[in-house]
């Protein structure tokens, strides 16, 4: 039997992007309830291999470091591959890696269009093209895309991001259609604003261009699009994405979950 408080427990999780933010988040709370982790993103050496330590001995669950970039295929290929063969098994993949760059469309840079489309879209590609197979093979899988609300509505200056999120949102689907007889689930998780890196890169930017301070960006930014005034948390977005792990979610597939404060209700 499932033990209630460890549902993860024995399952193998590898998490894009999962060296800060909303990916750390979403490894520190399945590393909580048992599972082992294969955390991916870039960074500081030292600073990451601090944070695998720690989940491991914080939780008493086995945890490695991919450093595949999400960009190159070959690399990300190897990634799937060794999660499997280290840990033993594939059971639940998140594809969060994610970068953002605004500007409107006649100054957008083409390298940042095919730069976004590749980490926040075709990497989620190829992780589940090499994914899968495994998963079958193992009888059971939980694929978890990090979509955003901005899968689901638009903003101005946004325009790579926002395809990339509204294409991750129909390739899930797909993918949850491919494999519904299979004992694997694929949904994609639609955050609102959520305070870290990427966001703040975005408050200290319209900071300067509105001579505000960053607590006021801050409360701007928030407010203009979340009817609770408040950001969601990274911790809420783990916690759903578990939910989405769980027994209990075997019959929800091919659809979209909004944690977003109410922004999309509008
Ligand atoms: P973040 O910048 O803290 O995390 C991004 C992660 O992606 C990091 O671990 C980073 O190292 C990794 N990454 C970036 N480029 C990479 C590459 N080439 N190869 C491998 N890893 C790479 O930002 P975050 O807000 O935690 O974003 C995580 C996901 O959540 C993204 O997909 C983002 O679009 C999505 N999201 C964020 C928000 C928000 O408000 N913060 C809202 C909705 C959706």
């Amino acid at each position: 039997m499932t033990d209630p408080l460890k549902p993860l427990l024995g399952k193998t999780a590898l998490i894009t992007g999962s060296t800060s933010g909303i990916g750390l988040a979403i490894a520190t709370t399945m590393a909580a309830k048992g599972a082992n982790i294969m955390l991916n993103g870039l960074g500081d050496a030292d600073a990451i291999e601090k944070t695998r330590a720690t989940l491991a001995g914080d939780y008493g669950v086995q945890i490695g470091y991919h450093g595949a970039d999400m960009t190159k295929p070959d690399e990300i290929k190897d990634m799937v591959e060794t999660t499997h063969k280290e840990f033993g098994s594939l059971d639940i993949l998140v594809n969060n890696a994610g970068i953002q760059y605004t500007n409107p469309i006649e100054k957008f840079d083409p390298k940042m269009w095919d730069k976004i489309i590749a980490i926040n879209l075709t990497s989620a590609f190829y992780t589940m093209h090499y994914a899968v197979p495994l998963m079958r093979q193992g009888g059971f899988g939980r694929i978890i895309n990090t979509a955003s609300a901005h899968g689901l509505v638009a903003s101005v200056e946004k325009a790579a991001y926002v395809a990339s999120k509204h294409g991750i949102i129909g390739m899930s689907k797909v993918v949850a259609l491919e494999t519904a007889e299979d004992n694997i689930t694929c949904n994609a998780v639609c955050p609102g604003w959520v305070l870290t890196d990427l966001v703040k890169k975005q408050i200290e930017a319209n900071a300067k261009r509105d001579g505000v301070d960053y607590d006021t960006a801050k409360r701007q930014l928030v407010e203009a699009k979340q009817p609770s005034k408040e950001y969601v948390l990274p911790e809420q977005v783990g916690e759903l994405m578990c939910f989405l792990c769980s027994d209990s979610a075997a019959q929800m597939t091919g659809s979209s979950y909004v944690i977003d404060g109410g922004w999309t209700a509008q």
